[in-house]
């Protein structure tokens, strides 16, 4: 008996004597989304300085490569055409935008931009889709081949204009992600509107749980992730769109002018947020013939859903339980 009340008192003991764990979580907009940080952590005070770091290396790069504010490096490529000489945060988004494209034969093309205005003003101003005519012209605009890049300058075609909302929150997440590890940060999750990358694990060994949502009945799920090290990224037609059915739709198929209708949501699991964020948008366009380009890569898996609900799964993934 008095042993085991020793026994309890000792385990009491060193219980008390663990160090606690601490949630450390905060949120702001960034990038036109909500960005979320999540540290699990035992000193606390450390957690919400490397957070603080996290969330100004992110705003630090919106500013580089938003195309709405003014004085970022990426508006001033849209107005003058070119920029010299260009930052690594913007050269190393073209590189990985250009790589794709080529990778895709053009399915990924970040000179999609115009398409995008033309939807947004003919909505804006008559509420109706821009004419086939007005697309076609608007599509004489887009070709990634028009980009030239060098360590000196970036040169784009005198009518053309870029956006990298395909890539660039994903390369800001791993950005963010760095800036954590260096600051000796072991279990982490960035969360970026859908982009998302987790640092190790939870506290405890337990893999950070990311849930699908069905796109089309939020509140359901259609998967759950178990995730540790890894970035997981979901593209899908419902993010942004300009008419009510949303057959204008944010992601434009560069062969056609249209936004791409085949699927309603790509989700892409690869070691870094920004291969996953580009190769989300690069199958989306792609259709369900995508589903090869993501059994090409090595490390990168995916879940497609179609627009008549069916999923698919790569082969690295069958052992998910799909409700
Ligand atoms: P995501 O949510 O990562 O799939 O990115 C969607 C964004 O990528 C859009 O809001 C556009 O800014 C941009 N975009 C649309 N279509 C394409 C395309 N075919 N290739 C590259 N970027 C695109
Ligand atoms: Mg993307």
């Amino acid at each position: 008996m008095v042993r085991k009340i020793l026994l309890i008192v000792a385990l009491l003991v060193m219980i008390s004597c663990q160090p606690r764990i601490h949630e450390v979580k905060d949120t702001d907009e960034i990038m036109g989304t909500y960005v979320s940080v999540t540290i699990h952590d035992h000193d606390q005070a450390k957690a919400r300085q490397a957070m603080d770091m996290a969330f100004a290396e992110m705003r630090r790069i919106e500013n580089v490569l938003s195309i709405y504010d003014n004085s970022s490096e990426v508006f001033t490529l849209n107005e003058e055409k070119t920029v010299k000489p260009p930052s690594s945060e913007l050269s190393d988004n073209l590189q990985k935008a250009i790589y794709y494209s080529n990778l895709s034969d053009g399915a990924f093309d970040i000179t999609v931009q115009p398409i995008l205005d033309l939807y947004r003003s003919s909505f804006r101003d008559s509420n109706r889709p821009p004419s086939p005519e007005e697309i076609d012209s608007a599509l004489d605009q887009v070709d990634y081949r028009r980009i030239v890049l060098n360590d000196d300058a970036i040169t784009i075609g005198k009518d053309q204009k870029i956006t990298l909302g395909a890539l660039a929150k994903g390369y800001a997440v791993d950005k963010a992600a760095s800036i954590l590890e260096q600051n000796g940060i072991r279990h982490a999750l960035i969360n970026a509107g859908g982009d998302m990358r987790a640092l190790g694990n939870k506290y405890q060994n337990n893999a950070w749980r990311i849930a699908l949502e069905n796109p089309r009945d939020k509140g359901e799920y259609i998967a759950i992730f178990d995730i540790s090290d890894k970035a997981i990224v979901t593209s899908g037609d419902y993010e942004r769109y300009f008419d009510e059915n949303m057959s204008f739709h944010h992601i434009i198929d560069p062969r056609t002018g249209y936004s791409a209708r085949e699927l309603i949501s790509v989700t892409i699991l690869a070691d870094r947020a920004f291969d996953a964020d580009a190769i989300s948008t690069t199958v989306f366009v792609l259709g369900k013939e995508g589903m090869q380009l993501i059994e090409s890569i090595d490390g990168v898996e995916g879940l497609i859903i179609t627009n008549d609900k069916e999923i698919l799964r790569s082969s690295g993934l069958d052992h998910l339980s799909i409700p």
